[in-house]
């Protein structure tokens, strides 16, 4: 990520991008005496979340959000499944795995009636309502074909995967537009394998921007300058060829920033279920609260080392384009949320937020041995880059018996086993001693950017933390000073969080 440098800047950056690609076209406004006057609309890109769009009452205050944002401003809506369906469908995909085509027909078929039952609260339109069951029962049908091909070879490919788990977005995005145009507003839904295109990394897919910058150029400006709200799945995307991907898990907020950015958007907000970025985790930590300004920084550290609020990689596609993101409730849309931007808000120093990470799994490589091997390092690491492996925290001691890092938990057992076979030799001759595997542990990290330069944050965390007998497994500081994180027991999250909430007193600083 590319960081630094005044907004102005970055904002004149992207405009002469922009130009590449053709200038954002004007809407044009006829005033009175059929004078023309051009206008450049402002656009929004507005990204709703699964709780967001999680039953009828919640899509019918997701329309209206939208139906107000789009009488003064261009608006973009992306959408995720509604909340659970997303787990649901890889339940189901897990099920046919196992030859368990019923429970996965089952499966399907629950939700089927889910959102039929929106469907039906929502939309008065007879004809409108059998035109998206339609539309629908397409996209179910797709899934239960998927489920039985799955069942018939007990096996599940990545691409499959992929397929099945974007089930809930190619289901909600046609409801949520049909719910908009039912508002009054002209809307159509969009699947986003017209727009991003990835590579074929499935379940973790990444966007080709050029690419994405010119599908979804061609496809949304014309709706937007018809004054049409184009509401489209997030999570998905495609590769050139056409094949479906996901973005990962979460990875709708993904999903805005990178159609914010391909689109020149003015700003990106991301409509959930909390009032924005919070101190922390108001599940873990009772006395969290709501952080008004972050910078792009801070707020991707805080993504990075879980802070589910944000998807890790939302904030890389507007870095460059200095593009705002805001962060907000949409159960309370009065209330301002959180902006993300390019510089954030000093508070003289300290730390802004907690998070911790639970599903990792720290892998250690070592014994006296590889004290000799000088590409213990290079070939571990190596072995992590092949499994696109992400890293996330990384200790070796000064000794060198033991290289220690942590890995999602998801990616854990192939990385051992890339490992086992690269070390195979090592191994049998002990050079390598073992290669050993904990689940059990959490990461913690504390961060401000300006911690840089205010000494003695490492000291009171870890101080703290002793008193209320948190035991440190590993500690790590980026250079960048940006964040100090540390492994620790699983079991022992909420405490440390608690602890070092108070610590920094966060319950009470204006941040
Ligand atoms: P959505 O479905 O809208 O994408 P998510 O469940 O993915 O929502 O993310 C919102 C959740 O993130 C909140 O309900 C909250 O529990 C969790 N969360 C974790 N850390 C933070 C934080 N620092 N600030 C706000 N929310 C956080
Ligand atoms: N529906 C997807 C998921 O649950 C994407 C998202 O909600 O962001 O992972
Ligand atoms: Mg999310």
């Amino acid at each position: 990520m590319r960081l630094g440098g005044s907004e102005g800047k970055l904002r004149a950056a992207r405009r002469g991008e922009a130009k590449k690609f053709g200038p954002k076209k004007a809407i044009c406004r006829s005033i009175e005496g059929g004078r023309q006057e051009e206008m450049k609309a402002r656009l929004q890109v507005m990204k709703f979340g699964g709780t967001s769009v999680g039953d009828a009452s919640c899509i019918a205050r997701a329309v209206e959000i939208i139906a107000q944002a789009a009488k003064q401003n261009g608006c973009i809506a992306v959408v995720s499944a509604m909340s659970g369906v997303t787990n649901r469908l890889i339940e189901a995909a897990k099920k046919a795995q196992t030859g368990n085509s019923g429970e996965a027909a089952a499966v399907v078929d629950a939700l089927r009636q889910q959102h039929e039952a929106a469907l039906t609260s929502l939309i008065q339109h007879q004809e409108e309502r059998v035109r998206i069951r339609q539309r629908m029962d397409e996209v179910l049908g797709e899934g239960r074909r998927l489920c039985e091909g799955t069942a018939l070879l007990r096996e599940l490919t990545p691409r499959t995967l992929d397929a099945i788990s974007s089930l809930g977005e190619r289901l909600s995005a046609p409801l949520v537009a049909a719910a908009v145009r039912e508002r009054g507003l002209p809307s159509e839904a969009i699947e986003a394998t017209e727009l991003i295109v990835t590579d074929a990394f499935h379940g973790g897919a990444e966007p080709h921007m050029e690419l994405t910058r010119k599908k979804s150029q061609a496809r949304l400006r014309p709706l937007l300058e018809k004054g049409i709200a184009p509401v489209v799945t997030g999570f998905i995307g495609a590769t050139l060829e056409g094949q479906l991907t996901t973005l990962g898990r979460g990875g709708s907020d993904y999903s805005a920033t990178i159609l914010g950015a391909a689109m020149d958007a003015d700003e990106v907000i991301i409509w959930t279920d909390v009032d924005g970025v919070l101190t922390a985790d108001p599940r873990l930590v009772e006395e969290a609260r709501t952080i008004p300004v972050i910078s792009y920084r801070e707020a991707a550290e805080l993504a990075y080392f879980g802070a589910r609020v944000l998807h890790p990689k939302t904030l890389n596609p507007v870095v460059q384009a200095a593009i705002p993101v805001w962060i907000r409730n949409s159960f309370a849309c009065e209330r301002p949320g959180t902006k993300i931007t390019p510089e954030g808000r000093s508070i003289g120093g300290g730390v802004k937020a907690l998070t911790a990470i639970r599903d990792v799994t720290l892998i250690s490589v070592g014994g006296p041995g590889i004290v000799g091997l000088p590409d213990v390092l290079g070939r571990t690491f190596s072995t992590t880059a092949e499994v696109r492996a992400n890293v996330l925290l990384i200790s070796q001691s000064s000794s060198q018996n033991d290289i220690c890092f942590i890995v999602s938990t998801v990616d854990a057992q192939r990385t051992v086993e890339a490992l086992r076979k690269e070390f195979a030799q090592d191994l049998a001759h002990h050079k390598v001693e073992h290669i050993t595997v904990d689940s059990s542990v959490a990461i913690v990290a504390v961060v401000g950017e300006n911690m840089r330069g205010t000494p003695g944050i490492a000291g009171r965390t870890f101080n703290a933390l002793g008193r209320e007998k948190v035991n440190l497994i590993a500690i790590a500081q980026g250079s960048s000073e940006c964040n100090i994180s540390f492994v620790i027991d699983e079991k022992a999250v909420k405490t440390a969080l608690n602890t070092a909430h108070r610590e920094f007193g966060l319950e009470a600083s204006p941040n």
